[in-house]
């Protein structure tokens, strides 16, 4: 009996038990469509790095003596949407039953299963094999709960699979080194240049272009720096081991303007595409420290386990529990439009300008400068959360939807109204400037309100409360800044808000 098995661009698990055994009579189906390049607007970066890494994988399976075919963009046979590709390849091979791995998109799975409810021969579907939880293990988890705190799922996740434990106690005694690790950076360690694959890129990047997928962004095509392969997946875990470890959780939250990676690992296209697992990545990480207490200190360890086993995992479970309507939320009903920077980099906001144009240039920027400069100023704008969940769908190499809206429109924008967070995550321009160098050298002056030089961050922030304190009035944890707000003078207060509009009206002036 012939059989096809779908491989999906973010399923390149060569580990897969699917790829145990060959198997003659199991043809295995990847293709670069344009279903998948035209969705949302990608970064150039983004499409290259998974049409790379899918001929890779396709290459790899080949040469184990796995059947396969692949469509490339520009095959004049390739008819570029996933219903059509799965026909005919059932119609040329022959097919009598067609298998698939669950998909981590929503919209994906509800393709899959319409195609499959309409053929006419049998289909199947198998686990992915690649996180630590299923689908739905969050929802049960927190069933009956109103807070869904990622710090209780996290513990429960380092229990069971007996992640940095001691028995019942885990090592060093502390679950959470949060307050560790909150450093500014200051140069006082130097930062190791990132793992860097200087690969050219130019004949899949001509064949983008020749299919005439609009993309944005830069690209050196003579040095593209990103993993596209297994083998160099696990050079830049090895790197980040070596290299990059023993610093991480002190500098997790920090941003300086001359690193634009500082000691962050890059691995998340590497576990996104599924090259890498989160459990391979967490045991080579916890074995590496093990070998090198000496140098390496927990609180570096357990901020890395948190974001993986923690992080990750709560918010796909968030994804599977609240989807599809999680997609339609907006409850600070935020409208604005993205200002046209966030296209071509120019603003003079020293902190946006790094950060935009960090992405722009490198389709990616770290955790901080998504949340608390490019979100942050988004929120502080009331940008509507579409516009912002398609900005970071498109520019981040690691953007797949299951990851990025979660983060993206509840923990960013607030918009899911406090599922993923308790309160909405603002600020002021003195948190830039704590935990930042971007300050020193910047048009706005931090220390101001309002005024011609008025960091725009303060304006907007302030204005933000005061807009937003009938909805947020019942937030304990917003309680004392509602309290500053109201003690401060009317007389402040209109003027800011004068200004915060003008900026609203006029963005791109900033
Ligand atoms: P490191 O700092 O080295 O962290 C290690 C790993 O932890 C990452 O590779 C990632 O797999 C995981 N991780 C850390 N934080 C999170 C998180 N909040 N959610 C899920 N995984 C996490 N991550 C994505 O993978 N794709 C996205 O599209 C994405 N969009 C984001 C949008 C916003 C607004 C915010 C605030 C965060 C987003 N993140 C996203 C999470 C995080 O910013 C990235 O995972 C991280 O910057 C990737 O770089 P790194 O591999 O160097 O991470
Ligand atoms: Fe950003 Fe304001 Fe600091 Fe300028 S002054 S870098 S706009 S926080």
């Amino acid at each position: 009996m012939q059989k096809l098995r779908l491989i999906l661009g973010d399923q390149l698990n060569t580990e897969h038990s699917w790829f145990q055994e060959c198997d003659k009579d199991t043809i295995y189906l990847l293709a670069e469509m344009r279903q998948e390049t035209d969705y949302v607007k990608h970064h150039i970066q983004k499409v290259v790095a998974f049409f790379l890494s899918m001929r890779n994988f396709y290459s790899t399976i080949h040469a184990q003596g796995h059947q396969a075919v692949y469509f490339q963009i520009t095959d004049p046979d390739n008819p570029q949407d996933l219903e059509k590709i799965i026909a005919a390849c059932i119609q040329k091979y022959d097919i009598k039953k067609f298998e698939y791995l669950l998909p981590d998109e929503y919209r994906l799975d509800e393709q899959l299963k319409t195609i499959c409810a309409n053929l006419k021969i049998a289909s199947g579907v198998f686990d992915t094999e690649h996180f630590y939880t299923t689908r739905h293990e969050l929802s049960d988890f927190f069933e009956g709960k109103k807070l869904l705190l990622m710090e209780n799922f996290y513990r429960t996740m380092r229990k069971k699979h007996h992640l940095l434990m001691d028995g019942h106690t885990p090592v060093g005694n502390q679950w959470n080194f949060d307050a560790d690790n909150r450093k500014k950076y200051k140069g006082e360690v130097p930062v190791p240049s990132e793992k860097n694959f200087h690969k050219n890129v130019s004949e899949v990047a001509s064949q983008i272009q020749e299919a005439g997928i609009i993309t944005f962004g830069n690209i050196t095509e003579t040095d593209f720096s990103w993993p596209t392969s297994r083998e160099e997946c696990l050079e830049v875990l090895d790197y980040f081991c070596r290299n990059l470890l023993k610093h991480f959780g002190d500098y997790e939250d920090a941003m300086h303007t001359d690193e634009k990676f500082l000691f962050h690992s890059r691995l998340s296209f590497a576990m996104n595409s599924k090259m890498l697992s989160p459990k391979e990545v967490l045991e080579t990480v916890i074995a590496f420290y093990h070998k090198n207490e000496a140098e390496i200190s927990i609180s570096q360890v357990e901020g890395f386990v948190r974001q993986i086993l923690g992080w990750r995992e709560y918010i796909r479970g968030i994804y599977w529990k609240e989807m599809p309507n999680y997609a339609q939320l907006n409850a600070l009903e935020n409208h604005n439009k993205l200002p046209n920077f966030f296209w071509t980099g120019k603003t003079k906001m020293n902190c946006m300008s790094h950060a935009i144009n960090q992405s722009l240039d490198e389709a990616y920027a770290h955790h901080i400068q998504r949340l608390m400069v490019i979100g942050n100023f988004t929120l502080l704008t009331q940008i509507n959360p579409d516009e912002v969940d398609a900005w970071y769908l498109g520019v981040y190499i690691d953007a797949i939807e299951w990851v990025e809206m979660p983060n993206t429109r509840g923990m960013s924008q607030y918009a899911d109204g406090g599922i993923i967070a308790t309160k909405p995550y603002i600020s002021s321009g003195s948190y830039i400037n704590k935990m930042s160098n971007n300050c020193a050298k910047c048009h706005y002056n931090v220390k101001e309100k309002f005024g011609d030089k008025a960091c725009p961050f303060n304006t907007l922030y302030w204005n933000f409360l005061d807009e937003k304190k009938e909805y947020f009035k019942g937030n304990q944890r917003m309680g004392m800044m509602l309290n500053l707000l109201k003690k401060m003078d009317p007389e402040e207060l209109y003027r800011i808000k004068v200004k915060a509009n003008a900026i609203i009206e006029d963005m791109d002036s900033l």
